[in-house]
């Protein structure tokens, strides 16, 4: 029977990151791994309790992998496994407990193999290094590139607790993520089975809300008795909430929370497996059996880009104009010249008729409007950078909003396509009826 680990004295048990490379010490590069691992290892029920990073020597992996290995059971490292001489990783395992390195046939013939169906005629040297396993270490077969993942148990400072689980992947985002996600977690599974504490976990999209407005609405109905975490994942396009819960009851807190949260939530909420509000939008207008049609100023195209990125989309979507002169939305669109020189570009009145004239022009259920100042000149008085006014004409009527939108030009048109895609949603969510009824 194995011993129990004396560290942690309860609960679920705990693990660290190592991320190595001196390009992540250097600030050229982001430490995505650090993030993935860390999020990875706490989804399948590991406590993270500890991460670090360290550049390219050798003696500076062997004292980040042995801090790793006092302070958790279970230790990932990504980087440093790859065919060049910077690659130092094995060897600084090798040396700091003492396994030497040995060259491993089989990871030999796969990559002789891999580099023959690349066309090349034999395995480079370089790459001949990837095939040295420390002994006593696993090998983890790579699916995704050349270099396998290492597992090996090494003694755990103080003497006598049970010896740590030393995980060693390669950098390559993906290739981490692939075994990550395969071989690994069905390792640490089988290891540690019923200690783990994995969360139940749930993702709501939000946009059209400031993360700390959203934050401070969120706090008020959902305080710690509730028990569950929220986590706010901000990006420019709105903010993504993850609620988790661990433990007895985790399901029902969850749920629980969820109702609390439904009202505060339900105007800036929409559903998309893989978090994009138009694929969302387009599940709306298909069920309804809508087309929409796009007038757009200051996007440039970005509201007909982000349907369009939707597969199927062509079921839903018709078309647009791109109205940026003035002489367009007149000639195209049929916005009255005396409107625009009355209200100027950026006006309600303006972007009410941009919608309509779209939805008319080809002639479909809905059309939406953009138009604005995405800076950095152009500001007039009354319209500074960032006063988008957007309209959605559909079979209930036209809606028009405007928004005074914060960032750099990029920043302002991406929100601006955004936000007209959740006018859009809301103008259906409100007319459940659509073109059959
Ligand atoms: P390979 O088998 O490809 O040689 P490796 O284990 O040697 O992998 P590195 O050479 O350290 O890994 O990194 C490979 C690539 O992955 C580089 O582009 C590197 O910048 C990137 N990378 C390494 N570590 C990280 C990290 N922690 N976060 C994000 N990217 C990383
Ligand atoms: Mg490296």
């Amino acid at each position: 029977m194995t011993r129990q680990s004396v560290w942690p004295p309860h609960g679920e048990p705990a693990a660290a990151v190592v991320t190595i490379g001196d390009e992540l010490l250097l600030g050229d590069r982001v430490d995505t791994n650090r993030v993935r691992l860390a999020r990875g290892l706490s989804e399948l029920g590991f406590r993270v309790v500890w991460a670090a990073s360290a550049g390219d020597e050798e003696p500076a992996i062997g004292d980040a992998l042995a801090e790793a290995a006092a302070r958790a059971e279970v230790v990932v490292a990504t980087g440093g496994l790859g065919p060049t001489s910077d690659d130092r990783t094995r060897e600084a395992v090798a040396a700091r407990w003492d396994r030497p390195l040995r060259e491993d046939p089989r990871i030999v013939a796969e990559l002789r193999a891999r580099f023959r169906s690349r066309g090349y005629h034999d395995l480079p040297a370089a790459n001949r290094r990837q095939a040295l396993v420390p002994s006593g270490a696993e090998v983890l077969p790579n699916p995704a590139g050349t270099a396998p993942g290492l597992h090996l148990r090494v003694p755990a400072p103080p003497s006598g607790e049970a010896p740590r689980d030393l995980i060693l992947l390669p950098g390559v985002p993906s290739e981490m993520e692939a075994l990550l996600q395969g071989e690994v977690a069905d390792r640490l599974r089988g290891r540690f089975g019923d200690r783990l504490r994995p969360d139940e976990a749930m993702v709501v999209h939000t946009t059209g809300v400031a993360e700390s407005v959203l934050a401070g609405r969120i706090e008020a109905v959902l305080g710690p008795e509730a028990g569950v975490r929220v986590a706010y994942r901000p990006s420019v396009l709105g903010v993504e909430l993850r609620l988790s819960a661990r433990g007895e009851g985790a399901g029902e807190r969850l749920e629980r929370a969820e109702a609390r949260l439904a009202p505060i939530l339900a105007s800036f909420r929409f559903d998309d497996p893989s978090g994009d509000l138009a694929g969302a939008v387009g599940r709306g207008l298909r069920e309804r059996g809508l087309r929409i049609a796009a007038a757009e100023s200051c996007t440039g195209g970005l509201v007909l880009r982000r349907l369009t990125d939707i597969p199927g989309s062509s079921a839903w979507v018709t078309g647009g104009v791109v109205a940026y002169a003035d002489r367009v939305k007149v000639e195209k669109l049929g916005v009255p010249s005396a409107l625009l020189s009355a209200q100027g570009a950026v006006s309600e009145g303006v972007v009410r008729a941009m919608a309509e004239g779209v939805a008319r022009g080809f002639g479909v259920e809905v059309g939406v409007g953009v138009t604005g100042i995405a800076g950095p000149g152009g500001a007039v008085a009354g319209k500074p950078v960032g006063t988008v006014w957007f309209a959605v004409a559909g079979p209930a009527g036209t809606t028009a909003e405007r928004r005074l939108l914060p960032g750099d030009r990029r920043e302002v048109r991406e929100r601006a396509a955004q936000h007209a895609l959740l006018l859009v949603l809301r103008a259906l969510s409100e007319n459940p009826g659509g073109g059959a009824g």
